[in-house]
């Protein structure tokens, strides 16, 4: 049997009727299109957070971007953040108008450098948007003593973080707003797209309803901004409004499926070989993706295929080091450990619903190949 970092179909058939429900519910509705589940979904998803508002958009690049928008943030501007992480951050940046300004990652960690993003600000930054990369969130206090003296807003890029704590505080709610992805594969999966900005401000959140919606004010087709289409539909939005009720179910399987890793593995890992992930004091971590490192990881991921294991790498290739980002004039070299790590890293098969038969045998293979690379 295939064995892949996810696969939603043991979930969904454990939730068939509950998915089924949703979307039932929405085709007899008689409202297709920002509906009921929608606003529903906007209030329980502030709710979990314990903010005042949340607007559900398409998808989690547009969210990132339309919460720039709605920040004030655009042509001219640059934004700091990092080139380890998936591209749609940067794509969303670009999108805004804004200039990305990337700086490099931890080693220990996978996340911004916070000693080094003072150096990166000049007169034009008008925001910090750091990544709570694979379900780990940043140190925020660093950041935050930034942001406040150089005046500069902060966007969280969450899209990888549903339901994880920094010092007790969900990611999400410690910058001026933050965006999520409801991409399938993510800690809050849709059966399809969707995205969601949250916020403590209503300034941003009433911008936020505007540019998801042409640019329309409450008045019926009376354009106060030129806008985007980038509604969350309906029926995600009834479906996610049933998986929130399990989002922290889904964040206890998923560090379940860590600890039996970190128990099963620890003593084949160490240093000069495999590396397990790891978390910071004060943190909860949610393992959108399980990365680890190894020397010669390619050898390692070519190896498993064997035994019918076909594992990914989040991400193979730095943004700034892509093709389509040249024109940015990041040069090869420029950020030594996030172009180290991509060269390392590798996940191992991570999702609530993956059963200990399964992962023990995981496991078992990658102990064998790990004896003999
Ligand atoms: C998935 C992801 C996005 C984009 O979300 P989409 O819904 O696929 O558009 C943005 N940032 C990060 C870090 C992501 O992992």
């Amino acid at each position: 049997m295939t064995t892949r970092v996810w696969d939603y179909l043991p979930e969904y058939e454990a939730e068939k009727d509950d998915i089924l429900d949703a979307v039932q519910k929405v085709f007899g509705s008689g409202q297709l299109v920002l509906g009921e589940s929608v606003s529903g979904f906007e209030a329980e998803f502030a709710a979990y957070h314990a903010l005042p508002y949340a607007t559900g958009v398409d998808n989690g690049t547009n969210a990132l971007k339309l919460a720039l928008e709605a920040l004030g943030i655009g042509p001219g501007d640059e934004v700091v953040t990092v080139s380890n992480t998936a591209a749609p951050t940067v794509v969303a940046i670009v999108g805004a108008g804004a200039t990305p300004v990337f700086v490099d990652v931890r080693e220990d960690d996978f996340l911004i450098d916070t000693d080094q993003v003072e150096a990166a600000i000049t007169p034009r930054t008008k925001a910090l948007l750091p990544v709570h990369l694979y379900g780990q969130s940043v140190d925020m206090e660093p950041l935050r003593r930034v942001a406040e003296k150089h005046g500069l807003k902060i966007l969280e890029d969450c899209a990888q973080s549903h339901g994880a704590r920094h010092h007790g505080r969900l990611t999400g709610t410690m910058g001026d707003a933050a965006a999520f992805s409801f991409y399938p594969t993510k800690v809050l999966g849709a059966y399809g797209d969707g995205g969601a900005v949250v916020t403590g401000d209503e300034e941003t959140d009433r911008a936020m309803k505007q540019l998801r919606y042409y640019g329309m004010d409450k008045v019926y087709y009376v354009m106060r901004s030129p806008g985007h289409n980038s509604r969350l539909d309906e029926v995600q939005a009834e479906i996610l409004r049933r998986k929130l009720t399990r989002l922290d179910d889904y964040v206890a399987g998923r560090n379940a499926v860590a600890r039996r890793y970190e128990e099963q593995l620890a003593d084949v890992a160490g240093p000069g070989g495999l590396l397990l992930p790891r978390t910071n004091p004060g943190n909860t971590h949610v393992y959108y993706v399980y990365v680890v490192r190894h020397p010669r990881r390619d050898a390692v991921i070519e190896a498993l295929k064997a035994y019918d294991i076909h594992l990914n790498i989040s991400y193979p290739w730095p943004v700034h080091t892509m093709s389509g980002y040249e024109h940015l004039g990041w040069t090869k070299g420029s950020l030594p450990v996030t172009e180290k790590l991509a060269g390392e890293i590798f996940s191992l098969p991570m999702y609530p619903s993956l059963s200990e038969g399964r992962q023990e045998k995981v496991v078992g293979a990658l102990r064998e190949v790990l004896a003999r690379v």
